[in-house]
């Protein structure tokens, strides 16, 4: 287990009873497929909502809806003292502070503007606070064998843009990630190390520490893609010691529409702008602008603030009931899955054994295409993700195109994973 993972204490777990009230707060939940219960195991697509968070948005447009800033109305004031209060509640979840954390639409979006941010640096803008982002030719940009792609093609094209080149650290036949060859990747030529903390084909942590530890080393900048940890691990950016981390509301009980980026203040404050326009500004001429300080300089138009409320519920919904429970339950989950998977005969479990996964499981169903399992496992109304998850090379490497991935969260139950793992076990039989 990575050090930087707590060894979950399984007497903190969420228990059945409790995961049954939960539950309740989640509408969707008692929907049915046909004349089946849902069973809803594709929330490392994007997680359900509790019926706070929906409340939060109805409530924030009947009450406080008008534009943020500078307003000299009543009604502009509370919406900016809302969203601002629902920025300092999502950055402290994180363990940020408010003038560190940028609302954007999505994860990706927060890594696109981490990398605009440096191709811009690297253009000339910036002057001489933005010398740490610039990049060219001899310089190296790692990642992983197992980045979703949003956490790969912005690096891709940042490469392109500049001149640098774009190397990684690979995985395993199993999967698992070749830190024994990490050191041997990042070195002295490298200026940025952009991984994902939670894989989310396989549920296995990245050793965080380790690769922040390298990073540094030879003074690069790191990037962490913490899409598929801050929804279910608690997450303190501080204690990862990470320069940036990138997140999205909608996979942890939010609204779609915003996501988060964190940065360390002072590589914010030097790094220039991604998007450009209204509310990002200090003074304008007809010629050249100047940029406010952080978070605004990246928060160009009007703002995503029924979605910051919303998704400031859904942070205060998820400390309610515990982000060390909800992990240690989600192990217990992950642990099902893999144990219910592993002896079924021509399934394959992918990624490596005997660690822990994050409520995650992808599988490959011998002779049987992932379409025609999510396709049959639909029909038990059981909802998995189906195709490359995001993550092709990955795929590669574990030697196949596709696969099917049950992703659970703190509203699934013991029976949802069993009903699954029931399903999955006729599903070669079935297609013969
Ligand atoms: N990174 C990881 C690890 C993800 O799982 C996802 C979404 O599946 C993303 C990035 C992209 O998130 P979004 O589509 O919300 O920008």
């Amino acid at each position: 287990v990575p050090p930087d993972v707590p060894t979950r204490d399984a007497a903190r777990s969420l228990d059945a009873a409790e995961v049954e009230r939960l539950r309740a707060d989640f509408p969707i939940l008692s929907r049915k497929i046909g004349d089946r219960d849902l069973i809803y195991l594709d929330s490392g697509a994007t997680s359900q909502k509790p019926r706070c968070v929906l409340e939060a948005e109805q409530q924030y447009y009947e009450q406080f809806n008008a534009a943020v800033h500078r307003g000299a109305h009543s009604l502009a004031v509370e919406a900016t003292d809302h969203f601002e209060d629902a920025r300092a509640a999502v950055a402290g979840f994180v363990g940020a502070s408010p003038d560190e954390l940028v609302w954007t639409s999505n994860a990706t979006e927060a890594i696109n503007l981490v990398a605009y941010a440096f191709s811009n640096a690297s253009a000339g803008r910036g002057g001489a606070a933005a010398e740490p982002f610039r990049l060219g030719p001899g310089d190296e940009i790692v990642v992983t064998e197992q980045e979703h792609h949003a956490n790969l093609i912005p690096w891709q094209e940042l490469a392109l843009r500049t001149g640098a080149t774009l190397t990684y650290i690979p995985v395993a036949a199993d999967g698992a990630l070749r830190m024994d060859l990490a050191p041997q990747v990042i070195g002295e030529r490298t200026r940025v190390v952009a991984f994902t903390h939670v894989s989310n084909v396989l549920g296995t942590i990245t050793d965080v520490a380790r690769l922040v530890e390298l990073a540094r080393a030879a003074g690069a900048v790191t990037v962490l893609d913490a899409c598929q940890s801050v929804p279910h691990l608690p997450v303190d950016v501080k204690a990862l010691d990470v320069d940036f981390m990138a997140f999205s509301g909608h996979k942890m009980l939010g609204p779609t529409g915003i996501g988060a980026l964190y940065g360390r203040r002072e590589l914010l404050n030097a790094l220039p702008p991604f998007l450009t326009g209204g509310s990002m500004i200090t003074t304008v001429t007809m010629e050249r602008a100047e940029f406010l300080e952080a978070p605004n300089r990246f928060e160009a138009g009007t703002q995503r603030i029924a979605q910051a409320v919303s998704l400031a519920a859904a942070v205060g919904y998820l400390s309610e009931v515990g982000m060390d429970r909800i992990a240690a339950w989600e192990e217990k989950l992950g642990a099902r899955l893999a144990a219910g998977i592993e002896p079924l005969d021509g399934v394959r479990l992918l990624g490596p054994a005997g660690v822990p996964r994050i409520g995650t499981a992808a599988f490959d169903v011998d002779g049987v295409h992932p379409h025609d399992v999510g396709q049959f496992l639909d029909a038990a109304g059981v909802a998995v993700r189906v195709g490359h998850h995001c993550a092709q090379p990955l795929h590669r490497a574990l030697g196949v195109n596709a696969s099917t991935r049950a992703s659970t969260y703190l509203y699934n139950t013991e029976q949802d994973v069993d009903a699954m793992l029931s399903a999955l076990a006729d599903v070669r039989g079935f297609f013969g």
